[in-house]
């Protein structure tokens, strides 16, 4: 079942790219253990090989329970396709790998995950690709970042860690005006609270890692593209419309028209790169997805109550939460994920860095981890942890400060994680 616009997303998040197994008629998607995949004769894996056909040949490159994935993770975005990959920093290279080349870079938001800024401000560059960081609330300067080598424009649609919300449709306009691609990383907001595409971005990132696997079990990826960008309307974009030496001169975008970025990405990206998602890491994902609506629903509930129960307690200075009247993203949640605005912030606790590390400390159901998006609470302490490379001029501009610790709040009962927080902040500005 694919049919988006037929079905609400309850259904869709269910049902979306699964059908019964062909060969024994189960009703779950199995996980198909297999490395290859046996062709038919001779002329079938000609045709596979020359992209003529579509069909599984080898597991870096589909894999079946990895496929039914790929085509609900894009049916829940709203895309034309999906590719999914090893985890989110794997999907992130392979969004930017067919847009980029030595000397070319891409313009992205300060307010990032902590990895993500590390990977964008420093390893990148050994591909020569380069990173030009920007306030993206203030959007001339976002305008002024984008030169002749720009290919494409970064953010996340709620941003670590402070929970802080993009105006997806301002950066969208800006980068359509640039004729290059806006790629959101959807991860905090989960395609239940947020479709960036219905706000102008061309490619959508996850870290399936998060909320859309849900319980911490396994890491992934996933790039979904909208199919909606003209590849070809200048030359800015040559592995898309140029012809592909490794397929005999074939042009992707020619060929595959909405499909092209997908194709690319299974044909050269996951080929070459090999940033692969294994079956089994499917399934879990797959699970997840069942029930993603029902948890986003209850994540946004908890946060309201508890970043509400914090805002008025006088042993923390402030709260990040874009769902709080006082946030001045109040009003963007409404327009950019109505749904509310998921299950991260960030608040500062008054006694500053050793107040932060006290508390995580002290606290008994929260987890101390570097995650976010599972099922139960979760706490990290940015400067001392994710952003600790970082120096504090970029860590208060990342919105990691080191008075401020991130919460991700789970699904528990929002009482029992009130009264954890009630008492570690006593123990931790006694
Ligand atoms: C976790 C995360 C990533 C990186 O994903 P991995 O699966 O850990 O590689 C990227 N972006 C965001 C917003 C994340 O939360």
């Amino acid at each position: 079942m694919t049919d988006g616009p037929k079905y609400g997303f309850d259904t869709l998040q269910i049902h979306a790219g699964a059908r019964p197994d062909p060969a024994t008629g189960a009703r779950q998607t199995p996980i198909y253990q297999s490395t290859a995949f046996v062709f038919r004769d001779a002329e079938h894996a000609a045709a596979l090989f020359n992209l003529q056909e579509v069909g599984y040949i080898y597991s870096r490159l589909t894999n079946p329970t990895v496929a039914v994935l790929q085509e609900r993770i894009a049916t829940l975005e709203g895309g034309a396709g999906a590719v999914c990959c090893s985890s989110g920093h794997a999907a992130q290279i392979m969004a930017l790998f067919p847009l980029m080349a030595p000397g070319l870079n891409v313009v992205v938001s300060t307010r990032l995950y902590g990895g993500t800024i590390t990977q964008f401000g420093q390893t990148i560059k050994r591909f020569g690709w380069e990173a030009t960081f920007v306030d993206f609330d203030d959007l001339d300067a976002v305008k002024a970042a984008i030169n002749d080598k720009t290919r494409a424009v970064f953010c996340e649609a709620i941003a670590n860690p402070g929970g802080y919300i993009t105006d997806l449709d301002a950066i969208s306009a800006i980068a359509d005006e640039a004729e290059i691609p806006l790629v959101v990383d959807n991860t905090s907001a989960t395609p239940y609270l947020c479709r960036p595409i219905e706000h102008g971005a061309t490619l959508v990132v996850h870290s399936t890692t998060k909320y859309l696997t849900g319980n911490g079990t396994v890491t992934g990826g996933c790039v979904v593209d909208s199919g909606t960008f003209d590849w070809s309307a200048n030359d800015k974009f040559p592995s898309l419309s140029q012809p592909e030496p490794a397929y005999h001169g074939l042009k992707f975008h020619e060929t595959f028209g909405p499909l092209a970025f997908t194709f690319h990405g299974i044909a050269i990206g996951l080929r070459d790169l090999g940033m692969t998602m294994n079956p089994q890491a499917a399934h879990y994902t797959l699970m997840g997805t069942e029930t993603l609506s029902l948890r986003m629903d209850r994540h946004v509930e908890n946060a309201v109550k508890i970043a509400g129960w914090l805002e008025k307690d006088d042993r923390v200075d402030y709260v990040t939460y874009a769902g709080l009247k006082s946030s001045p993203y109040f009003d963007r949640v409404k327009k950019i994920c109505p749904r509310g605005a998921g299950g991260l912030f960030t608040f500062a606790v008054k006694g500053g860095y050793d107040a932060c590390v006290k508390l995580v400390n002290a606290l008994e159901i929260f987890s101390h981890v570097a995650n976010l998006g599972d099922a139960r609470s979760l706490i990290i302490h940015s400067a001392s942890t994710t952003h600790r490379q970082l120096t504090e001029e970029q860590q208060r501009a990342a919105g990691a400060a080191p008075e401020v610790v991130r919460v991700s709040i789970g699904i528990e009962d929002a009482d029992d994680l009130i009264a954890d927080l009630d008492q570690a902040l006593s123990k931790a500005t006694s």
